[in-house]
């Protein structure tokens, strides 16, 4: 795995210290800044005002779309939060972490922290290299 260039647990707080943080550092991860529907392909999307259902909307196909959406992510309930918050303590501790680590850390279940564990070793999460902000 890559060694992530945050350093520590306070700095990624202070770069990511919410939810909504968080969603942006996917989105800008994912799409580089230019959100793409899921559905049809298409750039021609308009934010939603209030974020809801989901925090766009595809001017192509009408239909709304999220980051999370066509990725492991969308998979899931949990938090985009403590998604990176998993990344970062599983590509932060040398050893690497135990799926019951993982669980006491993040607050949930052994089950979800083992699907988890398992989602991001198998996937693009777990290069933290342009963590927030850096290149
Ligand atoms: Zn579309």
């Amino acid at each position: 795995m890559n060694k992530p260039e945050t350093s520590s647990l306070y700095e990624f707080f202070s770069q990511i210290p919410d939810e909504e943080a968080a969603r942006l550092y996917f989105e800008a991860k994912r799409w580089g800044g230019t959100p793409v529907c899921a559905h049809c392909g298409s750039t021609n999307a308009a934010e939603c005002k209030d974020h809801r259902p989901m925090p766009y909307r595809c001017r192509d196909c009408r239909k709304h779309f999220s980051v999370r959406m066509g990725t492991v992510l969308g998979e899931s309930k949990l938090d985009l939060h403590k998604w990176l918050m998993a990344i970062y303590l599983m590509t932060t501790t040398r050893e690497g972490m135990t799926s019951a680590q993982l669980a006491r850390e993040l607050g949930v279940s052994r089950k979800a922290a083992n699907t988890l564990a398992t989602r991001i070793r198998e996937s693009w999460l777990d290069d933290t290299r342009s963590f927030a902000g850096k290149k």
